[in-house]
């Protein structure tokens, strides 16, 4: 693919976010290379205003509709237009862009990112629970549009630098590896009595607080996995998880002479993205370096999954197939909002989320409007879980 004319014009949805700030670091570093189309967020509407005012942007969108006013008032002196609401976010997922990063969190980031892929350019995706929700409409639409679709979560980033997408039949496994989170070596009896302090608190990356949570309970990495299947078509028994508390190695290939090509890299997520924004080329980004004789040891060990079991949860929604892994990305996105209200224990969320799955049955999700359906329907019964277990124990 020819590299792309400068400046490039690039869009930011969920620039607010742990990996939007990320992105903007990456951009503003580039200077005039880039031109950004639009930035969007929630709710931090004067964070918002910062970015499209510092960048130039041409659009920015605020998700909560009662915010336009102060948008628009804080933005008054600029160029930059403005809009708000659901319907505001997805015309900024649909703006002209040599490239975007969908970093929305959660499934409220399935329209705007389906969006941006029909638009047709290249995205990057870290919003993985719009792959786990939607992963063959996402790659069939991509497909249909032309647009290239870049994986920046590290550890699909990685697999994608040495995954030989020509020579899928000599590929023996592909792994993804796990740092662990802050409970990895904490029994089930302490993991119990966890604080939504504790649990946000990773040992080796500053992520937002839905994110943290999900590597605390090992969900994120079971996210991973179903994210893994759509973008990597091996077959999910050909997909493994490896515990590497040091976070440097992210990704690996084995291939069927027994070659192993891994993706290393300081865990800075400005690196993986970086490498979304310049594909097929190749930019010098201000991220952390690694370095192999400082870090001494790497060390690996198996998951335990009695421990961590929603790594089999997974497994068993990538097999029934059709709605179940909208059911189990809606269920525990509604636990852990529960449990970082403190209404349920850290133990309950991937319960909750086998609850749910149980009793939800598992519908054909063929285009985004089922999907949407059966993500609003998991989150009024993981709701109804909740409440059970609150006057069962009330
Ligand atoms: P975050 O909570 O820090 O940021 C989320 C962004 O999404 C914010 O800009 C927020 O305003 C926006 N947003 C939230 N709800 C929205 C809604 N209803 N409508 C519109 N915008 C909304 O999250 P994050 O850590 O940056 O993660 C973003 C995505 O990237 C997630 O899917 C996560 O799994 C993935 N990811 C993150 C990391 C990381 O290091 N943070 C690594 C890999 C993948
Ligand atoms: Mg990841």
């Amino acid at each position: 693919m020819p590299s792309c004319p400068e400046p490039r014009r690039v869009s930011i949805l969920g620039a607010t976010g742990s990996i939007g700030t990320s992105t903007l670091d990456l951009i503003i570093d580039g200077g005039d290379r880039y031109r950004v189309e639009a930035v969007t967020a929630r709710t931090k509407v004067r964070e918002l205003a910062a970015i499209a005012r510092a960048t130039g942007a041409a659009y920015a969108a605020i998700a909560d509709e009662s915010l336009l006013g102060v948008l628009r008032h804080e933005l008054a002196d600029t160029a930059t237009r403005v809009g708000a609401g659901p319907g505001a976010v997805e015309e900024a997922a649909r703006m002209d862009a040599d490239w975007v990063m969908a970093a929305i969190v959660g499934a409220a980031g399935l329209a705007p990112t389906l969006a941006a892929i029909r638009q047709g350019s290249v995205v990057a995706l870290a919003n993985k629970e719009a792959l786990v929700c939607a992963g063959e409409l996402m790659i069939e639409e991509a497909r249909q549009s032309g647009c290239v679709l870049l994986p920046a979560d590290s550890e699909h980033n990685a697999i994608f630098q040495v995954f030989d997408a020509g020579r899928i039949d000599a590929i023996e496994k592909i792994w993804l590896t796990a740092s662990g989170g802050p409970f990895r070596t904490a029994t089930r009896d302490r993991m119990a009595t966890a604080t939504p302090e504790e649990a946000v608190r990773h040992p080796n990356w500053s992520m937002g607080r839905k994110i943290s949570v999900d590597s605390a309970t090992m969900m994120n990495k079971a996210l991973e996995i179903i994210e893994a299947s759509h973008l990597f078509p091996v077959g999910e028994e050909r997909v493994g998880v490896i515990v590497h508390p040091e976070s440097i190695v992210h990704g690996l290939v084995t291939y069927h002479d027994g070659s192993v090509l891994a993706g290393l890299a300081a865990p800075d997520m400005r690196t993986p993205i970086a490498h979304t924004l310049a594909w097929p080329d190749r930019i010098e980004a201000p991220s952390r370096r690694l370095d192999l004789a400082t870090t001494g040891q790497l060390t690996f060990e198996m998951p335990d999954e009695e421990r961590f079991p929603a790594l089999g949860l997974a497994r068993i929604a990538i097999r029934s197939g059709g709605s179940a892994p909208v059911v189990l990305n809606a269920a525990n996105e509604v636990a852990v909002a529960a449990f970082l209200d403190r209404q349920i224990g850290f133990l309950d969320i991937v319960s909750v989320v086998e609850d749910t799955l149980t009793c939800v049955e598992t519908v054909a999700t063929d285009d985004i409007e089922t999907v949407i359906m059966a993500d609003g329907e998991a989150r009024r019964r993981a709701e109804e879980v909740i409440l059970k277990r609150s006057e069962r124990t009330s």
